[in-house]
């Protein structure tokens, strides 16, 4: 595994040593990212192969630092073709171990902050990275503090509990959270994103797996979740470029949704994408259960419907290669789907194990 030979900072390219735990760049508070000796890398270390082993975002320890993997693992999920659009690749990171994509980043941010003697998480999060913080913490006896919004969807609110996280549910959103979190966990270290470095170094193992799975080849699009997919997904692409593991144009990347900040702004302008805006993502995800038997996370029926929007304005041909990435299991928002479907979930009177039934 590669040594780390500094932290660079996104914004004024300070450098900084990776000896201590970081957040972010001590001069301006921009985002460190953490920097390898390519030339090193590239003599010593080849691209993974058929003949490589490990499935999980350990099969790229030649470009991640040298942190103990969890036992919990992340990654190694599926690209799945579409059933009715012959050019469309699903990534369905609905697999990862608590249902989200965010388990990537937190496997190795987790395990940074295990190396460094951490002894407290927090988090400021809309759900499922709280949920992912709250697994991987539990797996190497870190304490960890949630802080989540009062709308916040039960199946992540459920695995924070249930994995003995301390959570903090806030009235309002998350900017509210963020601001609580500042306030009452002092004594944590932050994984919020964009706070440290290591989150979005787990994160880009995705772009190394989605291009492996292609054969070593770009596809002509990405469509990415929301956050930092994108940049996660632009420093692999840089890296794998470095090493020349890949060749040719880089992909368009694509967001769908409206809240996206500078940082993921200017990333998506450079490979040639943009944000695109969704309609009713509900109907999407239920006819792609009907019809693809996958059930995507509402946003992963957004990128859908990205795809769409841009098959339409010709943006993309029905030809080209587009991988969509649908960040989480559809299971992750139950609510939202049963009442999509009309359902009204009740208790059962009692529990099924193993086909013996015990009484509540
Ligand atoms: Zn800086």
């Amino acid at each position: 595994m590669p040594r780390i030979t500094s932290l660079e900072c996104s914004r004024c390219h300070h450098h900084v040593d990776s000896d201590s735990a970081r957040t972010v760049c001590p001069a301006c508070n921009g985002f460190l990212f953490v920097r390898y000796d390519m030339e090193e890398i590239k003599r010593s270390r080849r691209r993974p192969d058929a003949g490589s082993l490990g499935a999980g975002i350990g099969r790229y320890a030649a470009v991640l630092p040298e942190f103990a993997a969890s036992s919990l693992g992340s990654g190694g999920t599926p690209l799945l073709p579409s059933r009715r659009f012959a050019g469309l690749l699903v990534k369905d990171e609905g697999r990862n171990p608590t249902g989200s994509f965010e388990d990537r980043g937190m496997e190795l941010a987790v395990a940074a902050a295990k190396h460094y003697g951490v002894q407290q998480l927090s988090i400021a999060a809309e759900g499922e990275a709280a949920a992912s913080l709250s697994a991987y913490a539990n797996a190497v006896a870190i304490g960890a503090r949630v802080f989540l919004p009062q709308d916040v969807p039960m199946p992540s609110h459920l695995q924070c509990v249930a994995f003995g996280a301390e959570v903090t549910v806030v009235l309002g959103s998350i900017r509210d959270c963020e601001r609580k979190l500042e306030q009452e966990a002092k004594n944590g270290f932050n994984l919020s994103e964009l706070k440290e470095p290591f989150r979005l170094e787990g994160a880009k193992t995705i772009a190394y797996e989605l291009v492996e799975q292609m054969g070593w080849s770009y596809p002509d699009g990405v469509i990415c979740p929301a956050g930092i997919g994108a940049v996660a997904i632009w420093k692999a692409f840089e890296e794998m470029e470095q090493l020349g593991w890949v060749a040719g144009r880089r992909p368009r990347l694509y967001v769908s949704g409206s809240d996206t900040g500078s940082f993921e702004s200017g990333v998506l302008e450079a490979s040639g994408g943009r944000v695109v805006e969704g309609t009713d993502a509900l109907a999407t995800l239920l006819d792609w259960a009907r019809h693809e038997g996958i059930l995507l996370s509402p946003e992963g029926a957004a990128g859908v419907q990205t795809y769409q929007a841009l098959l339409a304005s010709g943006e993309v041909a029905v030809t080209d290669r587009v991988v969509l990435i649908n960040g989480s299991r559809g299971l992750n928002y139950a609510e939202v789907i049963a009442r999509a479907l009309r359902l009204r979930p009740k208790l059962p009177s009692s529990l099924p194990v193993g086909g013996i039934i015990t009484p509540q």
